[in-house]
């Protein structure tokens, strides 16, 4: 753990005894954390506003992270120098890697996090960052001169000035919770709502929206018949998040699988007529992939069972997560709902299932770098953005957070391509496609999944986060390393042969492989279901080199799918032509002759920085932007 060993000298005579910052952060959490510690490494002094100092970094919903496309994001954070992987290795209960059969772009780490320690463990790394000053208010105003954000006031009227602000306010904006017919102000369970502050942004000329989220009910582990559900393991050989190496090796400890039944069905079918959603209560839209349990009882009607996980929260907790079951149903039908579930008919609940409407910025009104396109320092990072999920919210923190730092210094703004990250993806699509539910990040968002995947993000982003200044000199060397042992690996494999003797063809016959003549190494790595541990099994000099696991990781997918990648590596050479029609800023699309009003309205609200982006805005015809690369062409614009 970190130790808070503050220097008094380093505070004397400080700007923050007058609230003066060079940056505010508000919101602590996963987007919050991430801008803070980007600020503060960067070596600004930050001011983080949060609702209640005891949540930071705090996971509302499931004790978990990582998973299908989010661990992927996870470790881009990583390779850019951000927190969330080393938070997630120091702390998790259980790890697992999914779709391990599959292929390389779809495997996904996911983490069962100790969702206490978790928290804590970030609390503690900003407590130690001589750069950040938490405090725990309520921020209700914004301050702007000349289109420029100058400060902020909390709900006492205390006033905080300077030059940049990170808004990460999560669920919190105007935030109301919905149980059965039931409604009242808070963020979150145990956490008030964040009042005035949507209407600063009004008042500025920034539109909000309304969103939905929801949470499963909580229950008392000691009141759960475990015997009645299928145990579910994590991994005996543990992958981490982070790409630095030396972690503590936790004990593990597993999750188990129960499944709804017709009477759980029918339970939430007789009670719908108490639900806020069904009954028109909440008008923000809810998240199309994580669905509630009437959701899915009323779209897949068909379906006579559905999966729900029983998840630990922490050691030092009884609560327990019923992972699947998310609902906003009165207290007493969650409570038959739950006890009709195998194993937990005796289950005591905790804490209630709520749903949460909230409101959010449409992304749409700001840049790829996360700065509002009106006022000048303000910038926008995570559910605030339209996004939903813990991963998601810590990648635009991180982006927020390092602008910030280069919006200050007058440096060039990070904005990272499609191709080079998700991250990229997920800020390209907020900012470029007018979203309307909860946006979750999906393998399928991403046109280049094969070249984004989890094993390569600190080849794709390491020297980007080195020249940002938030990887050290240590960590980018033993990334260099690592790169010169993949090469070098490579290269020795497309010389190596292997001979089809007899010893060679009875060990291949283990993996149902076969040689006739001899072979190179590459060659045979090629070929599905061969791995480089079987390599090891087949040439002694392979064995006795012992390349270290993250290394013939690497080794294996570049040359296994050697094919795909050339091939998705000129698809985005392809896009980047259209990249090259950079769009002037201030170009009056009504000028434009050849094209819709509808598509003019369009690009005039989100002035997209190119013709790649253009393109990419729901209603947008290739035959407009023919009609743009003519004009930009000719420079008639
Ligand atoms: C009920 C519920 C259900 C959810 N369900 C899912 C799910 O199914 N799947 C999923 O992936 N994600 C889910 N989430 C979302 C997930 O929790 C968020 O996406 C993630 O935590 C967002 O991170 P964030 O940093 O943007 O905001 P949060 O983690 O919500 O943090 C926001 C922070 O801002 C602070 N704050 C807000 N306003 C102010 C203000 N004016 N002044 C000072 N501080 C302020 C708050 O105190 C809080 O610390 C759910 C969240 C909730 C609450």
């Amino acid at each position: 753990m970190f130790c808070a060993c503050l220097d008094y000298n380093l505070y004397m005579n400080a700007d923050y005894m007058n609230n003066k910052f060079d940056v505010i952060v508000v919101g602590g959490g996963h987007a919050g954390c991430e801008a803070v510690l980007a600020c503060a490494k960067l070596g600004l002094k930050v001011l983080l506003c949060t609702l209640n100092v005891d949540n930071i970094a705090l996971q509302p919903c499931n004790p978990a992270v990582g998973g299908p496309a989010k661990s992927t994001l996870v470790r881009e954070i990583d390779a850019l120098g951000g927190i969330m992987g080393e938070v997630t290795d120091a702390t998790y209960l259980q790890m697992k890697m999914l779709n391990s059969s599959k292929g390389p772009a779809v495997r996904a780490l996911r983490a069962q996090s100790d969702k206490r320690e978790y928290s804590h463990f970030m609390r503690n790394i900003l407590e130690s960052n001589d750069n950040i000053f938490i405090k725990q208010c309520c921020i209700t105003e914004l301050k702007v001169e000349n289109d420029q954000i100058v400060g902020a006031v909390d709900e006492f009227g205390v006033e905080y000035s300077s030059r940049a602000i990170v808004l990460t306010t999560g669920t919190s904006l105007e935030g109301k919770i919905f149980i059965g017919l039931r409604s009242y102000s808070a963020g979150r369970l145990g956490e008030k709502a964040a009042i005035g502050l949507s209407d600063s942004l009004h008042k500025l000329g920034i539109e909000t929206k309304k969103l939905k989220t929801g949470t499963p009910a909580r229950i008392d582990k000691r009141t759960i018949d475990y015997s009645k559900m299928i145990i579910q393991p994590g991994d005996e050989e543990l992958n981490f998040f982070s790409f630095k190496p030396d972690r503590p090796i936790r004990k593990t400890y597993p999750c188990y699988l129960t499944k709804t039944n017709e009477l759980t069905h029918k339970i939430i079918r007789d009670n719908l007529d108490k639900s806020p959603m069904y009954q028109g209560l909440i008008h923000g839209v809810g998240p199309r992939y994580c669905p509630s349990i009437e959701d899915k009882i009323v779209r897949f009607a068909s379906n006579p069972s559905h999966h729900i996980f029983i998840e630990p929260e922490g050691l030092g907790t009884y609560e327990t997560y019923i992972q699947g079951f998310s609902t906003s149903l009165p207290i007493d039908v969650q409570i038959q709902m739950i006890r009709s579930l195998p194993g937990l008919e005796k289950a005591h609940m905790v804490k209630p299932a709520y749903a949460v409407e909230y409101d959010y910025v449409p992304a749409i009104q700001t840049t790829h770098s996360l700065m509002s396109k009106k006022i000048k320092g303000l910038f926008f990072g995570g559910q605030i953005n339209g996004t939903s999920g813990y991963e998601e919210a810590a990648a635009q923190g991180l982006i927020a957070g390092i602008n910030a730092f280069n919006y200050l210094n007058g440096s060039e703004m990070l904005e990272l391509s499609r191709s080079s990250s998700y991250i990229g993806t997920l800020i390209d699509d907020l900012v470029t496609k007018d979203i309307q539910d909860p946006y979750r990040m999906l393998t399928s968002r991403s046109e280049y999944r094969l070249l984004l995947r989890q094993d390569n993000a600190d080849a794709r982003l390491t020297p980007i986060g080195h020249k940002v200044g938030l990887v050290d000199d240590i960590q980018y060397g033993r990334f260099i390393q690592k790169q010169q042992a993949i090469e070098t690996e490579s290269k020795r494999l497309e010389t190596l042969k292997i001979s089809a003797t007899e010893e060679v063809n009875s060990i291949l016959a283990k993996y149902d492989q076969h040689l006739e003549r001899g072979i190179r190494a590459a060659e045979l790595l090629k070929r599905p279901g061969v791995d480089y541990k079987i390599l090891k099994e087949l040439d002694s000099e392979t064995k006795e080199l012992n390349i270290p696991r993250d290394v013939y990781e690497q080794v294996d997918v570049i040359i296994k799918y050697d094919g795909y990648l050339k091939r998705q590596e000129e698809q985005v050479a392809q896009a980047g032509k259209l990249e090259k029609f950079k769009i002037p800023e201030d170009i009056d699309y009504n000028k434009i002759d050849h094209i819709s009003s509808e598509t003019k309205d369009k690009l005039s609200k989100i002035r997209p920085k190119d013709l790649a982006q253009a393109s990419r805005i729901g209603g947008i015809k290739p035959a407009d932007i023919s009609v743009l690369m003519v004009m930009l062409d000719k420079h008639k614009v």
